[in-house]
């Protein structure tokens, strides 16, 4: 169990450093390319939530995991642990809560381009997919087929917003917002893995990369089909049961 929690908050934090970093990529490119501006500044746009959330609620799983791994030493104040998830805290909070960043990401980014920058950036992600099946690399197991599955759940829940957007169904989406968001970062996070282990297997190396994005794609991306679900099936019991808090 300590191995899984310490290689759930390698890849977690290896996945959010690796969006940032593509929205980050994304900026600079918005500023600098020629005819290509305005593709760079719709995808920073559509990474800017994701990157924001993404990396914050990682920060709080990985750092409550990392009181975990300690056991009854991580709890107390003497170790240190505890403060890191205190000071993690915040993050998901100021500078645009995560839930703010998930009604962004659903309401203002998925329409860029009547949908056609989101749904270009799937295509990508599903070639990275098809690199990891035609490596034939055996240390990625099932990555391949995992990866292709995540990419099909995130695939499914944008078409169903993009449709509920369509039709001014507003508490159909906004009720999908927050699980689509973890849904994009989980999708991001193994494509990015896969994408950085087969970078390094092409100069011959790659082992421990492959190693993680293996780990990801086989423990971590079931939980797409049930943020997909969540997306899709999700807003008339929360509907219903609205009246629990009046
Ligand atoms: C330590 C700390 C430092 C800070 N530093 C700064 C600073 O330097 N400068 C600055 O300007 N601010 C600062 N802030 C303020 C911070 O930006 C706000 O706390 C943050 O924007 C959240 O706003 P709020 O606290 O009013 O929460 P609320 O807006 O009341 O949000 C409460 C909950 O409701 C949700 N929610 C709110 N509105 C909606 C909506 N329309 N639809 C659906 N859900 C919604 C939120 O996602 C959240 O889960 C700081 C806060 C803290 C705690």
């Amino acid at each position: 169990d300590v191995a899984r929690m310490l290689l759930t908050m390698k890849a977690l934090t290896q996945g959010a450093r690796a969006i940032s970093y593509a929205c980050a990529h994304a900026i600079d490119m918005s500023h600098r390319a020629g005819g290509d501006r305005r593709h760079w500044q719709e995808r920073a746009a559509l990474l800017t939530p994701i990157a924001k959330s993404f990396s914050t609620d990682a920060g709080v799983d990985v750092a409550s995991l990392g009181i975990q791994v300690h056991g009854g030493m991580g709890f107390i104040e003497e170790t240190g642990a505890a403060r890191y998830l205190r000071d993690a805290r915040i993050a998901p909070i100021y500078e645009g809560t995560n839930g703010i960043q998930a009604i962004d990401l659903v309401t203002r980014k998925l329409p860029l381009s009547g949908g056609g920058q989101v749904k270009g950036f799937i295509a990508e992600l599903t070639e990275i997919a098809g690199a990891v099946r035609n490596s034939n690399l055996p240390g990625f197991g099932e990555a391949a087929a995992r990866l292709d599955a995540a990419i099909a759940d995130l695939d499914e829940a944008t078409a169903w917003l993009l449709k509920m957007l369509a039709d001014d169904k507003a508490a159909e989406v906004l009720s999908g917002a927050t699980p689509y968001q973890r849904l994009f970062g989980l999708v991001l996070t193994g494509s990015y893995l896969a994408k950085g282990a087969l970078a390094e297997s092409n100069d011959g190396g790659g082992v421990n990369r492959i190693a993680l994005c293996r780990f990801t794609a086989e423990n971590l991306l079931a939980e797409t089909a049930a943020l997909r679900d969540r997306v899709v099936n999700g807003a008339a019991s929360l509907a219903a049961a609205r009246i629990l808090l009046a």
